[in-house]
Parts: C-alpha cells; sequence; structure tokens
C-alpha cells in the first residue's frame, strides 16, 4: 500500500510544488507551509486525560488517508500533507506536540474504527463520515468540515451524469472504497451489484478508471475535486452532490473529555484564522472549492 501510495506521489509531483510554491521552509511536517499551529508550552491537563498523558509523552499517533489530494496525501518526503493533516497539527500543538513529534499512519476507509479501537493511534482525521454505526465505536469530534458524495467520470464520458444514469446503464461500473460511506451510499442506485467495485483506496479507483475496469468513481465531491485537479483534463466531476458527509475527527470511544478538548481547539483555530488558512494552502487550492466555516459541534458521546 504504502509503494502504491508513493507512486501516487510521485506522479502528482507538479500539483504538490504548486502547493508548496508559495509557501516559504516552515519545517513542519506539512512542507512548506505557511499556516503554522501554536504549540503550547508547558500546557497543563487533568491527570489522567488523555491530553495529559499525550502532553507527557510529548508525541502522538495519527491516523489520515496517505492517496488523498488536499486532505491527506504523502509527499515525496513521505510525511503526509492536506487539510486533514493540517487540523490534526493544530490540536497536536495544543497538547504541546509539535508537528514533527507526530508519528503519522495510513488509515484506509474500512481500518479506521479498528486503528482506535486497538489503540494503535490516538485520533483519526482522514475525510471520516461522523455517523450512527461508526459512533457504535468511535467517539467523534467535530464536525470540521462538511462534503457530500459526488461522481467522477472521464471526460468524455456522456453517460452517467447523476447516480440514477448507473441504474438506467447497467453496463456503467463505478469504483468506491471498501468501508466508505459513498460505497453504501451508491447500492440503492446500481441496476445489479457488479456495477459496483470496491478496492481499499482510492487511488486504485482512479487507475482502475484509467485502465476502462470502471467507468466512474464515487466519494466526497472535495476528495475527488483534487483528482480532478490532478488530472490534466481527463476526469470531471458529475451531477450534484447527493449526501451529506460531516467530517469529524474520531477518538477512543467514550473518551468525551478528549472530545470536549478537541472540539475547543478546532472553535480556537477557526477564531485565530488558522483553520481558514489551512484550507486556502491545501484543499482550497483546488478549482470549484469555497472557504468553508467551521460547523457546530455535535455533542460529544
Ligand atoms: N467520508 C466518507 C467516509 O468516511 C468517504 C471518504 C473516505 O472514504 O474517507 O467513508
Amino acid at each position: 500500500m504504502r509503494n502504491r501510495s508513493l507512486a501516487l506521489a510521485a506522479g502528482l509531483a507538479t500539483g504538490a510544488l504548486v502547493l508548496a510554491g508559495c509557501g516559504g521552509d516552515s519545517g513542519s511536517g506539512s512542507g512548506g507551509s505557511e499556516a503554522e499551529p501554536t504549540v503550547a508550552e508547558a500546557p497543563e491537563f487533568p491527570e489522567g486525560s488523555t491530553m495529559a498523558e499525550i502532553a507527557d509523552a510529548g508525541s502522538m499517533n495519527i491516523g489520515t488517508k496517505y492517496d488523498q489530494p488536499g486532505f491527506g496525501l504523502l509527499n515525496l518526503e513521505e510525511v503526509p500533507e492536506g487539510f486533514d493533516v493540517r487540523i490534526a497539527e493544530y490540536i497536536a500543538g495544543q497538547m504541546g506536540v509539535a508537528p514533527e513529534d507526530i508519528s503519522w499512519t495510513e488509515a484506509p476507509s474500512a481500518q479506521r474504527e479498528e486503528l482506535i479501537a486497538s489503540g494503535d493511534v490516538d485520533m483519526v482525521v482522514a475525510t471520516y463520515t461522523i455517523n450512527d454505526e461508526r459512533r457504535e465505536r468511535v467517539t467523534f469530534a467535530g464536525p470540521y468540515y462538511v462534503a457530500g458524495q459526488q461522481i467522477l467520470v472521464a471526460q468524455d464520458n456522456d453517460v452517467i451524469t447523476s447516480p440514477e444514469d448507473l441504474t438506467d446503464n447497467p453496463d456503467q461500473v463505478v469504483c468506491s472504497v471498501t468501508g466508505s460511506t459513498p460505497a453504501e451510499n451508491i447500492r440503492q442506485y446500481l441496476a445489479s451489484p457488479d456495477q459496483l467495485v470496491e478496492f481499499g483506496v482510492y487511488e486504485d479507483c482512479i487507475s482502475a478508471l484509467d485502465n476502462g475496469q470502471v467507468q466512474a468513481v464515487t466519494t466526497d465531491n472535495v476528495i475527488l475535486t483534487g483528482f480532478v485537479a490532478e488530472s490534466d483534463g481527463a476526469y470531471k466531476l458529475v451531477g450534484e452532490q447527493f449526501t451529506e458527509e460531516p467530517y469529524g475527527i474520531g477518538i477512543e470511544k467514550g473518551d468525551v473529555e478528549f472530545c470536549q478538548f478537541i472540539n475547543d481547539a478546532l472553535q480556537q483555530a477557526a477564531d485565530e484564522g488558522y483553520y481558514e488558512e489551512a484550507w486556502t494552502e491545501t484543499a482550497g487550492q483546488f478549482e470549484g472549492t469555497e472557504v468553508p466555516e467551521l460547523p457546530e459541534p455535535d455533542e460529544c458521546v
């Protein structure tokens, strides 16, 4: 998986250079960024809290995506960068953990709950839709962004212009990722289950589109926008978004104190202008995106 991610990162080097182009060298994990997270000095937390544990350790483990331009994509130094990474760095900074003291783990869609439940990571920031099924295993802070599902096709595909066109054209095959909400949502539009191909990560769906194995890829609009932007005109987005995907930060089930701390950190990131800057320098670089406003947090449960 790591090699495939690297191959994609290398293939996207031009885009990565554009993204990093106007930034100086921040020395941070996100490479050439301008929005620097504040790193708290000797912050104090209630004894026994997750925040106290992380602050004492001076380091933390975070899961993110490695193949999604704009949100979480491995750069040529093998460090992920994108909006999710910046959000995670800010939260870590509030516990006194500098970007270079974060250990990153790839968190493919189907592995996120397990990575959290096993304690392999302290949190997952990975285009992670909050929903009730996932809430059975995970506590979510946020949301910090609301995406929506859409469809990507090759530029010359005039058959698919909406999810309903999949019902009417059973020869058109769509790809999504195992364990993702879009893979589940799309099923209701299919004439037969064979119309859906699932892989472990989105870059494999893009490869399948390139080699004609599938005719469409579906997931959140902001993820697809990144692939369109990097495709040099080869792909396009079609139709409107047809779901709402509120992105949360997944942490150990029941850690309400940590969840509330993260929500406060998100609010502070917005108040300081970091949230907007982080967006503008990452996913906001892609055409068709708008600067979001931080949504109201859900209750921590
Ligand atoms: N937001 C959706 C989800 O959490 C799709 C993106 C992804 O697979 O990470 O399933």
